[in-house]
């Protein structure tokens, strides 16, 4: 793209350089009368040398967030088919009610006679996704996903040192999100990862090699990373239960199955939920996100405190081991206060409005909708397995195979084209993974806009049309960035010009 302007700017999207440096010493945002020399004060300790900060104007730095804003890409801003991430809709509803004053402007450490509203939307947020997976008991604090799966393993670990078999090994399919694997080493086990077949799912052989008396946990995903529901979970189910594991089921999926089946029932001894995900609040960039886990009774009598429990008097809170008067050891807290409140307000209000029938619904849509982008795309690109699918489908790079181009090009030519790109070379399963999930929020003609263009990339890469794709992309805001070099030599800090070496 070679069209120039004199102010580099692209129409009204403007060229935007760091505050550092569109400041100037000694402008302000206020006004303040000239301050007192303070070096006396001091002690003569006076600082030497400029600290650098910019001198910027209040209208300069509202326009700077504001226009970096408007380079910013969302699900409001367009579709979003990031594989395993569940970027749905976001309610503006659920926004509203987590506004409300009695939601937003209570503070953690207020006598609890005067937060019983906010301890009534835990205690019900809590009933609903008990009813909703089947469980008898949820520790509701953990704060993201991956920290539900370390909850999880906690409460499985001190339940086997209970049972007084504490064990070692916790197996993981190597579909597994990178988050499984990493949680059990965290949790101090051993990891040992098991194959999977030639249909996506868990080699169930393999897995029943590896069960011995060594083995605390099966973490696995359902469904799970290729998109496709493991047929196999009861048998997986009895065998690990057999060998005197537990099973732990990494629930981020749950998007797929609300609603239509209840985890319990499938033999789970214990799984999280990624609130944030299946039940809608923004994310990305970072947060918030909140990943309660679902379990047994007896994996909930060492469930993390603090627990909120109805009594005659109003909702209490249990902070104190000795106050919960279970059988059980529970764990001290994994997370300051009671988890991320405002998420559970989000999710309660969604799960209200949409009620059981329409949760169901979300499911079936979702996985309508990426059964209707495999069903489109099968004969120009490569599915990696069978279909149907669940909620998300997972291409491969067979598709590009001699025409010098690759996933990367793909998704990068998605850009150029106005689409977020679908999640790339994930799960390693497959080569050069392109895994899509659309969401039941989409529109028939939104999907078929996307399958248009990914088709044209597709049949532009075959005829050999590979420049402007090896290229992309060539129309964002900044071009295909040099990763090796930003991982290798990351520039965190801004130098002024003067210090520049
Ligand atoms: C998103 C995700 C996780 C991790 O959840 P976070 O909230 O990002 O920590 C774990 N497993 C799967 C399958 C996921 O999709």
């Amino acid at each position: 793209m070679s069209e120039t302007t004199l102010t580099g700017n692209r129409g009204l999207q403007q060229e935007e350089p760091l505050l550092f440096e569109q400041g100037h010493p000694g402008h302000s945002g206020v006004d303040l009368p000239e301050p007192e020399p303070v070096a006396e004060r001091l002690g003569g300790v006076k600082r030497q040398r400029d600290i650098g900060l910019p001198g910027l104007s209040e209208p300069q730095v509202v326009r700077h967030y504001t226009r970096l804003s408007h380079m910013n890409y969302a699900i409001d801003s367009g579709f979003y088919p990031l594989g395993s991430c569940t970027m749905k809709y976001n309610p503006r509803l659920n926004e509203k009610m987590a506004r409300l004053p009695g939601f937003a402007d209570i503070h953690p450490f207020q006598p609890e006679s005067t937060v019983q509203g906010a301890l009534e939307l835990v205690d019900l947020t809590a009933r609903w996704l008990k009813t909703l997976t089947g469980f008898d008991g949820v520790a509701m604090s953990p704060a993201a996903g991956a920290h539900g799966e370390l909850c999880g393993l906690m409460c499985i670990r001190a339940a086997l040192e209970a049972r007084g078999d504490a064990r070692k090994t916790v197996l993981v399919p190597e579909s597994a999100h990178g988050t499984n694997p990493a949680s059990a080493h965290f949790c101090g086990y051993k990891v040992r990862s098991i194959p999977a077949n030639a249909r996506g799912r868990v080699d169930l052989e393999a897995l029943k090699g590896a069960l011995d008396d060594s083995v605390a946990a099966l973490m696995l995903t359902n469904p799970n990373t290729c998109g496709l529901f493991e047929d196999e979970i009861l048998e997986i189910a009895q065998a690990a239960h057999d060998a005197g594991a537990l099973f732990y089921c990494d629930g981020a999926n749950f998007n797929a199955i609300m609603g239509r089946v209840r985890p319990a029932d499938l033999g789970i001894d214990c799984m999280h939920l990624n609130l944030h995900k299946t039940f809608s609040t923004p994310h990305g960039g970072g947060g918030p996100g909140s990943g309660p886990v679902v379990m047994t009774q007896e994996l909930a009598n060492h469930a993390p405190l603090p627990w909120v429990t109805e009594g005659a008097d109003g909702f209490r809170l249990l902070e104190h081991a000795g106050d919960t008067g279970s059988d059980g050891a529970p764990l001290g807290r994994i997370k300051g206060f009671h988890g991320q409140v405002g998420v559970f307000v989000r999710a309660l209000a969604y799960m209200m409005s949409l009620g059981r029938d329409g949760l169901e619904q979300a499911a079936e849509d979702a996985v309508l909708n990426a059964n209707y982008l495999l069903e489109g795309l099968k004969d120009d690109l490569s599915p990696s397995y069978e279909g149907p699918c669940m909620h998300e489908v997972l291409f491969d790079d067979r598709f590009l195979k001699d025409t010098g181009l690759t996933t990367l090009d793909i998704a990068k030519g998605l850009l150029d084209e106005g689409f977020h790109p679908m999640t790339m070379y994930f799960p390693l399963v497959v080569h050069g993974a392109m895994l899509t999930e659309p969401t039941e929020t989409e529109t028939r003609e939104t999907l078929d806009q996307f399958m248009e263009t990914v088709k044209g990339l597709a049949d532009r890469a075959r005829a050999g049309e590979t420049a402007a794709l090896s290229e992309a992309p060539r129309l964002t805001p900044r071009r295909r960035l040099d990763e090796t070099s930003a991982a290798r030599n990351p520039v965190l800090r801004w130098t002024p010009p003067e210090d520049q070496a």
